[in-house]
């Protein structure tokens, strides 16, 4: 399995409620390390420039909104597998729809506010990790 590194945001709903600990447990339980985490308040253009793969979809504007409603945490976790991985243990993204024991399933609020962002490909990994860190910033 390669090793690989994929980028997860700990969302406003989350940080609101202080669960980025418990989140952060459920990466290393499975062996994706935390290689690089900041806690930021991102602006509305941060926040559709991450997001605007789905500037045309109808909760784009509400989504935006609800990302700078609070700080946010990022994070670049590294280990075997890891985009796929932390998409598993994520779960699906209406919470109502996510397995038992997912991130998700356990925290998520709404098909919104629902706790966890992480990244969908090698593609989408590199891109959205260079947005938020240097190469530098990023110790595995
Ligand atoms: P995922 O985060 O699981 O990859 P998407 O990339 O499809 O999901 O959507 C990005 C984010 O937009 C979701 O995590 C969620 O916060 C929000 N979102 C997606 N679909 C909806 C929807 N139908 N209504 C409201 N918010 C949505
Ligand atoms: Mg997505």
């Amino acid at each position: 399995m390669p090793i690989e590194r994929t980028l997860s945001i700990i969302k406003p709903d989350a940080t609101r409620r202080d669960l980025t600990g418990k989140i952060n447990t459920r990466f290393e339980e499975v062996g994706l390390r935390i290689a690089a985490q900041r806690r930021i308040h991102l602006t509305l253009d941060q926040a559709q420039g991450f997001y605007a793969v789905h500037k045309d979809r109808a909760f784009f504007d509400d989504l935006c909104k609800f990302m700078i409603s609070g700080p946010v945490v990022v994070q670049v976790l590294e280990g075997e597998n890891a985009i796929a991985k932390n998409r598993e243990i994520m779960g699906a993204t209406n919470p109502a729809n996510a397995d038992q024991g997912t991130i998700r399933k356990d925290f998520a609020e709404s098909i919104e506010a629902n706790s966890v962002h992480g990244s969908d490909s090698p593609k989408t990994a590199a891109l959205e990790i260079s947005y938020f860190f240097n190469e530098l910033d990023i110790v595995g």
